[in-house]
């Protein structure tokens, strides 16, 4: 798997993803260090939410990613099916420094399992690793029991270090384009 910089290529595929967690685990964040200098910030503001693209190759397949973000509006509720309508993805983020945001995400699985695709690709991710050592109170191991007993992928990442940030959506696109992949044959 590469990335692709040629922004206005012609795709194989689109890949609509989606991020979900509560206020200020790092959503935003996350999001704007994969999409880098590719980050096209749009927005729809009828239902508030911001999404950016990002290409990448695998195989012989350009992928345009698309991944939409809540921008602020979870806090509001206002989230609703359109935002996850045709989503293939998922990141499920926490904030392993605010035990609440993990205990949250059992509202936030349902509400992923009620709106999304079955086959929707979930990954679990625990965000803000760097104050691991100062403040953590969630630990390692208690989001690998969630992702396994949920059947999701899991990573700790750092939006603010740049650490697993990339591996943790191209874990995501990854899978969504194994399970489109064995669709199509
Ligand atoms: P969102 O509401 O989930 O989109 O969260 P934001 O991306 O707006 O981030 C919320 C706050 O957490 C901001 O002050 C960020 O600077 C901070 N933040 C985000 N990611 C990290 C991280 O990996 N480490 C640390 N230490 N802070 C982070």
């Amino acid at each position: 798997m590469s990335m692709d910089d040629s922004f206005d290529e012609e795709c194989d595929y689109l890949f609509k993803s989606v991020l979900v967690g509560d206020s200020a685990v790092g959503k935003s964040n996350l999001l704007s260090r994969f999409a880098r200098d590719q980050f096209q910030l749009d927005s729809k503001p009828t239902i508030g939410v911001e999404f950016a693209y990002r290409n990448i190759r695998v195989g012989d397949k350009l992928i345009k990613a698309q991944i939409w973000d809540t921008a602020g509006q979870e806090r509001f509720r206002a989230i609703t099916s359109s935002y996850y309508r045709g989503a293939l993805g998922a990141l499920l983020v926490y904030d392993i420094t605010r035990r609440t945001t993990f205990e949250n995400l059992r509202k936030w699985l349902h509400e992923l399992r009620e709106y999304g695709s079955s086959d929707m690709v979930i990954v679990l991710v625990g965000n803000k690793s760097d104050l691991s050592n100062s403040s953590r109170q969630v630990n390692i191991e208690d989001g690998q029991s969630l992702a396994q007993l949920e059947g999701l992928s899991f990573l700790e990442t750092s939006a603010m270090e740049n650490l697993n940030v990339e591996e943790a959506f191209l874990q995501m696109i990854n899978k969504i384009h194994e399970i489109v992949s064995q669709k199509s044959l």
